[in-house]
């Protein structure tokens, strides 16, 4: 049995009653769909359940305003609204208070913040910064790039054959040259958990800060930044029954107190002359211009739906689809998964089928309606390392259940079939 009550949960995603198969031109189920949906794509973006989409047409329907500025009762209501977002947002992951939570537009503007406004300020040519082998294109792209204009020497911890950190190279890596540890909690290729724990102790034995990339791991498992002693962490709002356009940037409130502003504008300022300028107290320092109003604030609304489930089960469940995924999957001779074992890994599998090409196979079991994703997953340099230029990649959520990873099966065997 499942650690909740699944169709329960399906019944607050409409989305999952579409069938799939007729024209794409037009959005939205159409007279030629006829194949029920089988959605395995969640690690790309997750459904969004009634109580969230109610939110945001709640507030368009009822306090649409702009924040922070104004006097009148419509910005009152949407300041409220939007400022304690970040408070629903700071309890979720044990962040001391609102003054911790910037809302960004996505994990990968979280990244970027951090490289631009600290990065680039703080690191030199004596410096450098040490991520992994397995990290995600807004980590890995974004040092790598500041590192170029700093000087600074990147560095990557080696993903050994299981798909593990090596935990030994880590410590041989970050050393007192070390500015900057950032790693992804959970893999979003190989599904792999990073001991990010004892990565921050390694970091902060060296002086350094560790950015943990949560963009797969905030939305499937309990987090408490504190006791991970996280100096940075990111996510984004569509991997967690949120909307698109909003994410976190978690700092603490120390280092981002002593951090410069990444972007300028009205919102962040607090005096402003001809001559210089002052900025606004955190969070609002690094949320410039008009933010996501109605996206902070349904973000929240999918916070407490996630809570409401409890993050232990959600994690529970994932666990339970991508171990029954993993031996589903080892029932074939000609397929390659990749990473750990599937009692130990996120709740996804990425995989090869022999004979088939990744994208080939993801667009035949399209045709049975099952939605998965095929190409590097944004991990580009850690599929050349495993020999393949891409995966196939199946990834589950809350409303997940065995039937359709059974889909899948059947769906890989016609691809199979197919090519054979
Ligand atoms: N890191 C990881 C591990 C991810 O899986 C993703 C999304 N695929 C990102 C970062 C980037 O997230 P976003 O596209 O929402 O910025």
């Amino acid at each position: 049995s499942y650690p909740f009550d699944v169709e329960a949960i399906r019944a607050d995603f409409p989305i999952l009653d579409r069938k799939v198969g007729g024209d794409v031109e037009t959005p939205g189920e159409g007279p030629e769909d006829d194949t029920p949906l089988c959605y395995l794509d969640n690690a790309a973006t997750s459904h969004t359940p009634e109580q969230v989409v109610e939110t945001i047409s709640d507030y368009y329907r009822g306090y649409n305003a702009n924040v922070h500025r104004g006097i009148h009762q419509l910005s009152q209501e949407a300041s409220v609204a939007y400022e304690k977002a970040h408070d629903t947002v700071a309890d979720f992951i044990g962040a001391s208070g609102r003054e911790e939570i910037v809302f960004t537009k996505n994990t990968t503007e979280s990244e970027n913040l951090v490289a631009y406004a600290w990065g680039l300020n703080e690191l030199g040519p004596d410096d450098s910064v040490v991520m992994t082998e397995m990290e995600h294109h807004a980590s890995l792209v974004t040092w790598q790039q500041i590192a170029k204009k700093t000087g600074a020497e990147v560095r990557y911890i080696r993903v050994d054959e299981q798909g593990y950190l090596d935990m030994d190279h880590a410590a041989e890596l970050i050393d007192d040259s070390t500015a900057m540890v950032s790693v992804v909690h959970v893999s979003n290729t190989l599904g792999t958990v990073t001991p990010v724990a004892e990565l921050a102790d390694m970091a902060h034995d060296h002086g350094a800060y560790i950015f943990v990339d949560g963009a797969q791991s905030a939305p499937t498992r309990p987090v408490d930044v504190q006791e991970m002693d996280a100096d940075f962490f990111a996510f984004s709002g569509h991997k967690m029954c949120g909307p698109t356009g909003i994410g976190t940037l978690y700092g603490k409130e120390a280092i981002l107190e002593e951090m410069s502003p990444y972007l300028y504008g009205g919102d962040m300022i607090r005096r402003v002359t001809y001559d210089d300028s002052t900025w606004e107290d955190l969070p609002w320092k690094f949320e410039a211009g008009t933010p996501s109003i109605a996206q902070g604030i349904a973000f929240a609304a999918a916070v407490d739906y996630l809570e409401d489930i409890g993050m232990d089960a959600v994690q529970a469940h994932e666990e339970l689809l991508a171990e029954y995924a993993y031996d589903r999957l080892a029932e074939f001779d000609d397929v390659t998964v990749y990473g750990p074992p599937g009692d130990d890994r996120g709740g996804l599998v990425a995989f090869n089928l022999d004979s088939v090409h990744a994208h080939d196979l993801s667009s035949i079991v399209n045709e049975y309606g099952v939605a998965i994703r095929a190409g590097d997953h944004c991990t580009q340099p850690l599929h050349d390392k495993l020999g393949a230029a891409a995966s196939a990649r199946a990834s589950f959520y809350i409303y997940n259940t065995r039937e359709e990873v059974d889909r899948l099966i059947d769906a890989l065997e016609g691809a199979r079939d197919l090519f054979a």
